[in-house]
């Protein structure tokens, strides 16, 4: 009998024995092409030699030093590379181990700020439905799923939510999409003036949106018009690419495509590709200034921060993504796949919607694809398409995210980024079978 605390207690899953490329290996020898990478994470697949060479070289140097007492190499010269290519003005990254912390240090280094400029009465933020930021009480409050943050509700902080940009079901037929884009970001506008701007800290939203929809980026001008209404009630902007970010969209950062850099920006996932586990925070100078010009302390901290392994995964990681042109091939076969999905299953009648920018791609499943309706939350197909995918050895993210407050079924794929051409016809022909065993 098994002592670990597994995610799904009910589930039996298998051992696994080795990664080696795009594929997980099993105790039993079966091979499974990681079509999401996890979740999002194995951007350079299993098994990058460069990557673990720098871990183990790290490892013989020192494995931590607690930031208390030190700085080290990796987390300097990672947090310069991270700045170099960042947008606007982000100028300080702070470490973190995941995703969920950096979303957490990100909402309390708001409340900070406001703090220290002497605007204590800040201190809402606003955020989408559609939208997930995490698993701790402050990143779970921020995200808008339901369903996650129904038995939490009573611990959480104040966060209320505004619709998501999610043209598929939420563009009127008599409007452009850059109409559909400035009645969207107006929901933000008319909400801080309800909550009352000066109680206001930030907004946070990811710029493509992962886990709760299945890759769904914002119709152009969307972000621009948040980032005028943000300026113009002097509210901060977070965006959340822990998912989205270091490469996986075609950008390195995804908020480049939409033209806007935020205040604050958290990333994860693809930063450590799974290697270490691995996030960061990144500010503006101004941000950063606030608390250096003033207590001088930022009142956040977990042991692990700015861990030394973690930094020299993620300066391997990041080093990989930019000396290989790995942003360029996403581009490419992001293209590929997304055409192969539209020629297998562009006409399918389950299949509503397919969507995402690079190797960061959706299909939504409906029961009928002229109301858009959603499949009968009852049947909970996306979990049978997880189910008959593995089966088939294809890792992919099926979900049952919100749809105007019901569930609908998503998948989302997120291969690495190493992949290789012929792999698109192995997703495409895998998902294939797991679509015709579970609808
Ligand atoms: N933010 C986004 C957009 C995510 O997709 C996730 C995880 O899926 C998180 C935050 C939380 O990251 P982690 O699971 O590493 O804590």
């Amino acid at each position: 009998m098994s002592h670990v605390f597994p995610r799904h207690t009910k589930a039996r899953l298998p051992l696994v024995a080795r990664g080696e490329g795009c594929y997980l290996i099993d105790a039993d020898g079966k091979r499974y092409f990681d079509g999401s990478g996890g979740a999002a994470v194995s951007c350079l697949g299993h098994g990058d030699p460069e990557v673990t060479a720098a871990i183990k070289d790290q490892l013989d140097k020192v494995a931590f030093a607690h930031t208390g007492f030190f700085t080290s190499e990796p987390a300097e010269a990672l947090a310069d590379l991270l700045i170099a290519h960042a947008p606007g003005a982000l100028d300080r990254v702070y470490f973190v181990s995941g995703g969920s912390e950096a979303v957490e240090a990100a909402i309390k280094l708001a409340r900070q700020h406001f703090l220290e400029i002497g605007q204590p009465e800040r201190r809402r933020v606003i955020a989408r439905r559609q939208s997930y930021h995490g698993n701790t009480l402050g990143a779970l409050a921020a995200g808008g799923n339901e369903w996650r943050r129904a038995p939490f509700a009573p611990l959480m902080i104040e966060t209320t939510h505004i619709s998501p940009c999610y043209e598929y079901r939420l563009r009127r037929e008599d409007e452009s999409a850059e109409e559909y884009g400035r009645r969207a970001a107006d929901e933000l506008e008319a909400e801080i003036e309800r909550l009352g701007p000066e109680s206001v800290m930030a907004f946070i939203a990811e710029p493509v949106v992962g886990a709760t929809a299945g890759a769904v980026p914002a119709v152009e001008g969307y972000f621009k018009r948040i980032r005028e209404i943000c300026d113009r009630h002097g509210v901060l902007l977070i965006l959340d690419e822990v998912m989205c970010g270091m490469g996986r969209t075609g950008a390195l950062f995804a908020c480049e495509k939409d033209g806007v850099a935020p205040d604050i920006l958290c990333i994860a996932k693809g930063l450590g590709a799974g290697y270490q586990p691995i996030g960061a925070m990144l500010c503006t100078r101004a941000i950063y200034d606030s608390i250096a010009d003033g207590s001088g302390f930022f009142q956040h901290g977990h042991t692990y921060v700015g861990h030394p392994t973690a930094c020299a995964a993620g300066l391997a990681v990041v080093s990989a993504i930019l000396n290989r042109g790995l942003v360029a091939r996403v581009n490419a076969l992001g293209a590929a796949l997304k055409d192969a999905l539209h020629e297998r299953f562009g006409q399918h009648p389950n299949v509503g919607d397919i969507r995402g920018r690079g190797l960061f791609l959706g299909l939504e499943l409906v029961a009928d694809r002229a109301s858009k309706e959603p499949l009968d939350p009852a049947r909970a197909v996306h979990k049978a398409i997880k189910a008959a995918a593995f089966e088939a050895g294809l890792i992919c993210y099926p979900m049952g995210g919100t749809i105007d407050g019901r569930r609908g079924d998503h998948i989302l794929l997120a291969p690495p980024f190493v992949m290789e051409e012929r792999h698109v016809d192995e997703i495409v022909d895998k998902l294939g079978r797991a679509l015709d065993a579970a609808l």
